[in-house]
């Protein structure tokens, strides 16, 4: 694909399929010559592989990272009702698990620099709250030496659906626990629903084991009251396939989101994402704002129009939606997130994406913020 007129997808996933159709086929064809298609030695593969890749001694497989979030905050044994301080601008997810997992999603505002969670705003509402949630959004690490000191001894689970292979001061892994997600769009992605979580503590990482296998550690003999949340040996063959190229993969979209800024930098209308101190970005999303004065949606519809596959993540925020409005919050109540969900938009990145791809995105988009004026 060139510039030119070329329509650009938001993400590709057959461009990062054909890298590795060639072990997905032999691993797959491994798996059905065997015939154990939940869990089985693919997945304790995957699990060791993905627990030294990000420098955590336990990763436990789940069916999907909603799951891994609700077994997570399940295996702390936290008391039930618990408020668990999490940000509003997250997929709906988030706060789902939460509750799920019985306990009271406390949402608090972002900063507006990064849109991560706010330690001042999640200080405020950390009183009287069992454990924080943050959020790694859009492939960077929420500020985790604030938080861990915040959190006082109260657990800190981190939602790292979004940040598979970030650091922060070097390091990838800091709460009690954090869970991911492989949903197909991930950075690193299953051909379906995969989720894992991660934890230092052997005994949490036999929670997670328990809940997740109906409680049960041998057959039939269940301890607990669990759910059935497994990784799929399919799953772990293409997962195993694909962490190989992880590294690569998010240098590549280091490189691409360093060329959005080269290209993007001196627009009118438009703030770019910002990498917080200390952080080593993956990317998973590159999200830029529309200044309150254009129409974004007029930018969004101009983009979809030239066949350039933007998005917005996420367009009503957590206590916005039908679903949380038992919360109580009304419209204002957490302005950033509010913002954040009328100015952003997702301009296509992936590994694969060439410059030219690049330079044909840019162009359209500045031809649409200037046909925008809201
Ligand atoms: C994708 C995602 C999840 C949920 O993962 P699933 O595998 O789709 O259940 C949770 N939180 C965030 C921030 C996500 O992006």
């Amino acid at each position: 694909m060139t510039g030119g007129t070329g329509a650009v997808p938001l993400v590709d996933l057959a461009a990062a399929h054909t890298e590795v159709a060639a072990e997905v086929r032999a691993g797959f064809e491994r798996v059905l010559a065997r015939g154990g298609f939940v869990k089985g030695p693919e997945v304790a593969a995957f699990e060791r592989e993905y627990a030294d890749f990000t420098g955590t001694r336990h990763c436990v497989g789940a069916a999907n990272g909603t799951d891994a979030l609700e077994l997570a905050l399940r295996a702390l044994d936290l008391p039930p009702g618990g408020g668990v301080v999490l940000p509003a601008n997250t997929f709906v997810a988030t706060a789902e698990a939460v509750l799920r997992a019985g306990l009271h999603p406390v949402l608090v505002d972002a900063d507006p620099a990064h849109l991560l969670i706010d330690p001042a705003r999640a200080a405020d509402a950390l009183p009287g709250a069992v454990a924080l949630l943050p959020v790694h959004l859009n492939g960077q690490l929420a500020p985790m030496g604030p938080l861990l000191e915040l959190a006082d001894g109260r657990p800190v689970v981190e939602d790292a659906a979004q940040s598979q292979g970030a650091r922060q001061h070097g390091r990838g892994a800091y709460g009690r626990i954090a869970a991911t997600s492989f949903y197909p769009g991930k950075n690193l992605g299953a051909y379906g629903d995969a989720g894992a979580v991660l934890t230092d503590d052997p005994g949490l990482a036999d929670a997670v084991r328990l809940i997740g296998d109906h409680g049960a550690r041998e057959k039939y003999t269940h301890e607990r009251v669990g759910l059935n949340s497994r990784m799929d040996a399919l799953q772990a063959v293409v997962l195993r396939a694909k962490l190989r190229r992880l590294p690569a993969w998010n240098a590549a979209r280091r490189a691409a989101a360093a060329c959005y800024d080269a290209l993007l930098g001196d627009v009118d209308g438009l703030t770019l994402p910002r990498t917080a101190p200390g952080n080593e970005h993956v990317w998973h999303l590159y999200a830029v704002r529309i200044d309150p004065g254009r129409d974004r949606d007029a930018v969004l519809a101009a983009l979809h129009a030239a066949g350039i596959g933007a998005g917005v993540h996420y367009p009503v925020p957590v206590h916005l939606q039908p679903a949380f409005r038992f919360l109580g919050h009304r419209e204002g109540a957490f302005p950033t997130a509010e913002r954040a969900a009328r100015e952003l938009l997702t301009l296509p990145l992936y590994p694969q994406m060439t410059v030219a791809q690049q330079e044909r995105v840019a162009e359209v988009l500045m031809k649409a913020l200037r046909g925008a004026h809201g």
